[in-house]
């Protein structure tokens, strides 16, 4: 029978409604790997404290293994459920003795409580056979395989699952390792698959591009995912932390009718679009998940994932530009920019919309800035209007800035490294082209705007700056796309020279907001946007 808090789930579609609602049964993993008992003891306490669901005690990560005296203690003293992994340097681990030795220890673990054993596939069958008719009634043998060269096909994988099943194992875990993002629809495959099986599937695929097998296993049916302790001590590539599993990616809130958004682009890792959207679909009860997307090959990526379970997307470098000719339909300032930064998917026959919702905050932020108000955007004239408008940078930023300041009757004019790509943009759009190196003399007017679009003054390189301080002068308000920092050395000198500043945290947001918006169909948290952004939530 249905709990009522299913009842409250069904009854209100995609919004979860309760804000801790657990919305699949896949489970959360700690991998413990300390060198010393004492503390595998503090981190299995810290592992609970994090909202772990079980750890796995790394018996070959220990410096001294006395196995009985330390068994009991390891198993006795876990606050959660235990699996015991003793991995030989053969499969990854770091276990280089006797393998009766080893097997012998995973056995007496077994006997003395312990919830699950990893066994490695190779020996798996012998292993299997050893504990025939002693296996206490919960306790569960996991057997694994690991590829640290890449994915192998479905086929292939289709047949890994069925030798490992032919072992007896309980469970099934397959790790595999990522040269494309897109190797992980083939373990998603698996997974869903083996829900139909009465053996359960852990399928997880190792590196950064790999990522999302770590997240979106608890919507396809994936049996458990690992979660660190802290940044950068991982038992594979790739694994995330406990913290950003439960709190970024909002892990427990996923389920099988999850709708899954991201960000596409290379380098990604860095980009704050998952906290932000994360964060703000808990917060109005929407049934998403927003995931950092290591793409390669932007077309690729669509194609593999075609379902309508993935909804949209964010994207950035380097893809913009890649990413309008994989649409279906393109808005048409996005045409006229060339690049788009979102794409949605149409949930009844999949087809591919791309907008550039990237100018939209910047100039609304620009407009308040020379009005000193906000601007209600109605039948009133543009501040921009008539005002010169220098854009430094001709990639996506510039095309989309320098669109959004035309469309507001500003007169534009581009000053680029490369002059002929301003030449291009100035051209196309109808203004004037500068070499970066002619920006420093440009002083036709006074009052004029300048928006910086390049990467020049974004960490780490923040005392770099486009334009050198005394030619700010001429300028009555500066704009900077970067915002990390959010006060740039650009920005700095603008506000000295006596300038109104505009961050390029305005552009982030801006965009930001426009997305939620069609990404979900609901209004953006704003507030907590600005929160999320300054660091405050
Ligand atoms: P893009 O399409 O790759 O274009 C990069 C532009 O920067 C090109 O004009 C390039 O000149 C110029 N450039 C790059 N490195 C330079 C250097 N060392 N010296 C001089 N010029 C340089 O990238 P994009 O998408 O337009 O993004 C550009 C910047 O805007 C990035 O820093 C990005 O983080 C920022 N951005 C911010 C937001 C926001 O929400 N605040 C949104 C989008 C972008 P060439 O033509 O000579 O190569």
């Amino acid at each position: 029978m249905d709990s009522p808090q299913n009842i409250l789930l069904a009854s209100e579609g995609l919004r979860v409604g309760v804000d801790d609602v657990r919305r699949s049964s896949t489970l959360i993993c700690a991998p413990i790997m300390a060198e010393s008992v004492d503390k595998m003891v503090v981190d299995m306490g810290n592992a609970k404290a994090l909202g772990a669901d079980l750890v796995e005690i790394r018996l070959d990560h220990l410096k001294c293994f006395n196995c009985s005296e330390h068994l009991k203690i390891l198993i006795k003293e876990s606050p959660l459920p235990t699996l015991i992994t003793y991995r030989p340097k053969w499969e990854g681990g770091q276990y280089d003795g006797d393998e009766k030795y080893r097997l012998d220890a995973l056995r007496l673990a077994m006997e003395l409580g312990a919830d699950y054993i990893d066994v490695e596939l190779q020996v798996a069958h012998a292993f299997i056979d050893s504990i025939y008719g002693k296996k206490p009634e919960k306790f569960k043998v996991i057997v694994s395989s690991h590829n640290y060269q890449e994915t192998p096909s479905v086929e292939a994988l289709g047949n890994l699952v069925a030798r490992i099943q032919a072992t007896g194992a309980d469970i099934v875990k397959i790790a595999t390792s990522a040269l494309d993002i897109t190797d992980v629809a083939r373990i998603f495959h698996i997974t869903v698959h083996s829900q139909v099986s009465t053996v359960p599937t852990i399928g997880l695929v190792m590196g950064e591009r790999g990522l999302i097998s770590r997240i979106l296993c608890a919507k396809f049916g994936g049996y458990l995912t690992f979660g660190t302790l802290d940044s950068g001590i991982v038992s594979a590539p790739g694994q995330p932390t406990m913290k950003d599993i439960l709190h970024l990616y909002n892990f427990r809130q996923i389920g099988t009718d999850t709708k899954v958004f991201g960000i596409i682009g290379k380098p990604v890792s860095h980009s704050k679009s998952p906290i932000l959207h994360n964060k703000a679909f808990k917060s109005v009860g929407f049934n998403g998940v927003y995931v950092h997307l290591l793409v390669d090959d932007i077309a690729n990526f669509l194609r593999s994932y075609s379902s309508v379970d993935f909804a949209g997307f964010s994207v950035t470098i380097p893809h913009k530009e890649a990413a309008l000719k994989c649409c279906d339909e393109v808005d048409p300032v996005a045409k006229a920019i060339g690049a788009i930064n979102c794409i949605i998917r149409r949930p009844t026959d999949g087809k591919l919309f791309g907008f550039n919702t990237d100018y939209v905050g910047a100039i609304s932020a620009i407009e308040d800035g020379l009005k000193g108000s906000h601007n209600s955007g109605s039948l009133t004239v543009s501040p921009l209007a008539g005002r010169l408008f220098v854009v430094i940078g001709a990639g996506g930023a510039g095309k989309a800035l320098a669109y959004g300041a035309k469309q507001k009757g500003a007169r534009i004019a581009i000053a680029n490294r490369t002059y002929d790509r301003a030449r291009e943009l100035a051209d196309t759009i109808g203004g004037d082209a500068l070499s970066l190196a002619d920006l420093d003399n440009f002083h036709p007017e006074d009052g004029m705007i300048l928006a910086n679009t390049t990467s020049i003054g974004m960490q780490p390189k923040v005392d770099e700056t486009p334009i050198s301080k005394h030619a700010l002068g001429s300028y009555s308000l500066v704009f900077d796309a970067v915002y990390t920092p959010k006060m740039t050395r650009l920005l700095k000198e603008a506000k000295e020279a006596g300038a109104t500043v505009v961050s390029g945290l305005e552009m982030f947001i801006g965009q930001a907001y426009e997305q939620f918006e069609r990404f979900t169909g609901l209004p953006a948290p704003k507030e907590l946007f600005r929160k999320v952004m300054d660091g405050s939530l």
